[in-house]
């Protein structure tokens, strides 16, 4: 079967490697109808790697977002049968460690995520024609366009971001960053309760998309370098915000322009060397920052909510490409003219 497997740094290939197999009763085979480009993939691509911790140290199939058609189920698998549409949520935990047994899914000591090179041997991802995922990995849904399911993983993200900051609801609620996570996070916290939802970037066209999106107000903080500082005012404007950067300076503004004691999500990934320098905000406003990392619970109330209609994800959506054109998929993924790109099967 054909997949899409970086062998190092830029060298991303369309090609064959062995059918994969069910080994265990709880197992599912999926045939993979769509898969989003995501910054981790975009990473791997162009730097081999995330920061000095994760190196792409042998062949990967990359991607963890995606959907497909359920081919063959394991004996023990219950509630999913062949021909079944299936969203996949990437994170396969081991169920029985320390962290498992306290429901801690995403902090799981065995975790095989896929299309991760976090653990040696990598896990294998999902731009293939097929996979092989647990029965706990399977949404199941109906009536969804493979390129709606395939935002179940970031929304899934989205959600949890959101969910870490609480009770929203009637907030005033700011998003930095619209990326596809930062727009994703905007619905999500429009939907769930927020009153009112600011987003902040410097690129005009993400923002128009979020506005699209259930955005209230989109910032264009290269165009209105004041706005941060009209935010910031009175000790802030924002009830909580959800940082969907990982840039240390956006979180320090991010920071400015939230209210004492309300509560930052930190949705964007710290690279190495970008975290913030000046604290003074964070403890002279008694913030909450609560770190986000992937999500578990709260796969299920994502997909619902795009299989409802209530998120419709298309606006984010730039461009399909072929499985078999992955390497000018992965192009248009990296240019900063993007928001989402898929590739199909
Ligand atoms: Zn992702
Ligand atoms: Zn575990």
């Amino acid at each position: 079967m054909k997949a899409c497997v970086l062998h190092a740094k830029k060298d991303l290939r369309f090609e064959d490697i062995p059918e994969v197999e069910i080994k265990e009763a709880e197992e599912v085979k999926v045939k993979i109808l769509a898969g989003g480009i995501c910054g981790s993939d975009q990473h791997y691509y162009l730097d081999g790697g995330i920061g000095s911790a994760i190196v792409v140290r042998e062949p990967i199939v990359i991607g963890h977002e995606g959907c497909g058609i359920v081919e063959e189920v394991g004996s023990g698998v219950t509630g999913i049968k062949k021909g079944d549409m299936v969203v996949l949520r990437p994170a396969r935990p081991c169920f029985h460690c320390r962290y498992c047994e306290n429901h801690q899914y995403s902090f799981c000591e065995n975790m095989r995520h896929l299309g991760s090179a976090a653990t040696f041997p990598h896990v294998q991802g999902l731009f293939a024609e097929k996979v092989v995922v647990h029965q706990a990995q399977c949404r199941v849904v109906k009536n969804m366009k493979p390129e709606v399911g395939a935002f179940g993983e970031p929304l899934g993200v989205a959600y949890n971001g959101v969910h870490s900051l609480g009770d929203i609801i009637g907030k005033n609620v700011m998003v930095m960053g619209a990326g596809p996570i930062g727009i994703l996070c905007a619905a999500a916290a429009k939907t769930l309760g927020a009153d009112r939802v600011t987003i902040f970037d410097i690129r005009q066209g993400p923002l128009d998309i979020a506005l699209q999106m259930g955005a209230d107000e989109a910032v264009n903080s290269k165009d209105n370098p004041d706005a941060v500082k009209k935010f910031s005012e009175h000790k802030g404007t924002f009830d909580c915000a959800l940082e969907a950067t990982g840039n240390g300076f956006a979180a320090m503004q991010t920071m400015a322009m939230v209210r004492p004691e309300g509560t930052i999500a930190q949705v964007g990934m710290f690279g190495t060397g970008h975290q913030p320098t000046d604290l003074a905000a964070f403890s002279g406003k008694g913030l909450k920052w609560h770190g986000v990392f992937r999500f578990y619970e709260e796969f299920a109330p994502a997909v619902n909510a795009l299989e409802s209609g209530i998120i419709n994800p298309l606006p984010l959506l730039s461009a399909s490409y072929p499985a078999e054109e992955c390497v000018k998929a992965m192009e248009a993924a990296v240019s900063p003219e993007t928001c989402k790109v898929q590739v199909h099967f």
